[in-house]
């Protein structure tokens, strides 16, 4: 499996763990673009937003509900935050697993 996010939910590269269940991983980004700079990943392998269908919807979902709950782990949820997913190419993706950039602890 070359997949490197994927590498982190294996435990085979370590991370900053921010939150973990059966479903998702959050961990602190290895080169913050802001103050405070998590990302959240499912366990299950999707590339990107273009590789979600409709039985993705119940994981997409969870992971927008957990975003709150992650935030406020990271300690920015009441000074708020930002809620980034690039995909592809133009949009700036360089990990082929969708995460959702969570930014804040400063302002953006
Ligand atoms: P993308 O550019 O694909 O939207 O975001 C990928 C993010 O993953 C980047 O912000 C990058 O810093 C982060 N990243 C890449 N490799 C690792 C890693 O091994 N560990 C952690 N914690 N973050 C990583
Ligand atoms: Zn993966």
């Amino acid at each position: 499996m070359s997949c490197i996010f994927c590498k982190i939910i294996n435990g085979d590269i370590p991370a900053n763990k921010i939150y973990e269940d059966d479903k998702v991983l959050a961990f602190y980004d290895i080169n913050p673009k802001a103050k405070k700079h998590g990302l959240l990943i499912p366990k299950v392998h999707r590339e990107s937003l273009n590789d979600i269908s409709d039985s993705d919807s119940d994981i997409i979902a969870y992971m927008m509900i957990k975003i709150k709950d992650i935030a406020e782990m990271m300690g920015i949820k009441e000074s708020g935050y930002r809620v980034v997913s690039n995909c592809g190419e133009d949009g700036g993706q360089e990990v082929d697993h969708i995460h959702f950039h969570i930014l804040g602890g400063e302002k953006l």
